[in-house]
């Protein structure tokens, strides 16, 4: 076969030299035709668009023919032809092809309109189809903003630890860390675990947060962001946990709850828009297939100023739409923590738009967030949003010492492992405030995708760690 130099199928596309020869590579969708003439639409996952391979018969030794199949991989040279069918420009009149691997019967993404879970027990296979092609490069897109996003406004990328000594606030169960021989665990009379003679000489676990480190980093060089892996044994099987997911953690010197918000709406409204940008065609291909009010839902976030209400504000809404009749399954109460159907009350029916919660009871908040002057509320935030609920959780930190260790010694937390967090406290303390926005809630937003497992390629949840 004559060498041509490789075009991706996305920079064919766009191209109008007709007659130039041309060499594509990439997986059969479909094959349709007689002996005449064959269509081939070829995919190479760098657009969710196919290209057209026009085969004549006569060129072509009928056993090739056969092995071109669905999801069969092949190299064509040929032709850039204008193309007189609908929906493309251009298609390729083949001159030669060849098989770089057949693709027996039982290639799982065969059929069309497999079920999602279906999809994820042959996650292997599911990125070859044009759902999650849609998403990993939406995904993709999404990682580059984020940097983006940041790095235009002077934030540094932090790299907090994946192994951690210290419990972030005790967000979430923990996975172990260890080196020992589970068979053969050395304990002490008490029956408790030793760990002196462990890899790092104590108990050590994959990290739930990078806030935390995440504060030193902004404490020195005034705003960073982390953007890492992060992991939660908690069992809870819901389409928004995962336990194996990826945050987003900036953290600023020197901001108030106002710049804070400021700083969350402008930096999701920003994604969203990024994605409108520079991900068209698989938004449009995800609009049609999978959720049909996606654009219009992405437009009208990128265009609404978010509601900014205090906890107190929206509890007296939720009471307000009780007496009127409306159902809610758990009582709503000062002091408890919004379930999911009250955050998507507020924010799907009584807004209809994103809402910024702020100011929430200390009791249902992480112990380092800053404490307001009535005693009984601190500066949290979350960012509520329409499908996903909780995208956001951030703070401003207390930065007193002194209220720090009231706080903590109230809550019980031991800080014999945190000695070094204190410090920031203790030298050169500083306003400074920061979120966590978890990645695949982003995604799940942005692509009108329904289940968490489907905007990440290789989901880890409770008895699910194939691939
Ligand atoms: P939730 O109430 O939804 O469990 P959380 O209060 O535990 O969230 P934080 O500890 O504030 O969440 O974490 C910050 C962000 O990380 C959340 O706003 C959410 O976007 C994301 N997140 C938290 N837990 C998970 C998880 N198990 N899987 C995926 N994303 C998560
Ligand atoms: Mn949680």
């Amino acid at each position: 076969m004559e060498t041509i130099r490789r075009t991706r199928i996305v920079d064919l596309l766009k191209r109008v030299d007709y007659g130039t020869k041309v060499n594509v590579k990439g997986w059969v969708r479909t094959k349709r035709g007689s002996k005449a003439v064959n269509f081939i639409a070829l995919n190479d996952g760098s657009t969710i668009k196919n290209v057209q391979i026009v085969a004549d018969g006569e060129k072509f030794d009928p056993e090739t023919i056969k092995q071109i199949t669905t999801g069969a991989c092949i190299n064509v040279n040929g032709l850039l032809v204008e193309s007189p069918g609908a929906g493309q420009n251009v298609e390729i009149q083949a001159e030669e092809i060849e098989i770089y691997g057949t693709c027996p019967q039982d290639y799982p993404m065969q059929k069309k309109g497999q079920t999602f879970e279906y999809m994820r027990q042959h996650a292997h296979m599911r990125l070859r189809t044009n759902t999650f092609g849609a998403v990993f490069r939406i995904r993709h897109n999404m990682a580059i903003a984020i940097h983006k996003f940041f790095h235009d406004r002077g934030f540094f990328y932090f790299h907090s630890p994946i192994i951690t000594a210290s419990d972030c606030e005790g967000a979430g169960e923990m996975f172990q860390v260890t080196t020992k021989n589970l068979y053969d665990l050395k304990k002490d009379e008490e029956g408790r675990i030793i760990y002196d003679d462990d890899f790092f000489g104590k108990m050590t676990s994959l990290t739930v947060s990078g806030q935390l480190e995440g504060e030193l980093g902004a404490t020195a060089l005034g705003q960073i962001y982390t953007f890492g892996p992060t992991f939660r044994a908690e069992n809870s099987n819901t389409p928004r946990h995962l336990a194996e997911f990826w945050m987003i953690e900036p953290e600023v010197a020197f901001i108030d709850m106002n710049d804070l918000m400021d700083l969350e709406e402008e930096f999701i409204k920003y994604c969203v828009q990024w994605a409108l940008d520079n991900c068209q065609d698989d938004l449009e291909f995800l609009n049609k297939m999978i959720d049909k009010t996606l654009i219009e839902r992405l437009n009208s976030v990128v265009s609404t100023d978010f509601i900014r209400l205090p906890y107190t504000e929206g509890i007296k809404i939720l009471e307000e739409a009780a007496a009127k009749g409306r159902k809610f399954e758990f009582p709503i109460k000062w002091g408890m923590d919004l379930a999911s159907e009250h955050e998507r009350y507020l924010v799907e029916e009584h807004f209809k738009k994103p809402v910024i919660l702020t100011d929430y009871p200390k009791e249902i908040k992480a112990f380092y967030m800053k404490q307001n002057e009535d005693g009984k509320t601190v500066q949290g935030t979350d960012v509520l949003f329409p499908q996903i609920g909780e995208i956001i959780g951030g703070s401003v930190r207390e930065e007193s010492y002194d209220k720090l260790i009231n706080r903590i010694n109230e809550l019980n937390i031991p800080m014999k492992d945190m000695w070094w967090y204190l410090d920031t406290r203790k030298f050169g303390t500083c306003p400074h405030g920061g979120f966590g926005l978890g990645f695949e809630r982003l995604i799940l937003f942005v692509t009108g995708m329904q289940n968490i497992r489907d905007v990440i390629p290789f989901p880890r949840t409770p008895k699910t760690a194939e691939f």
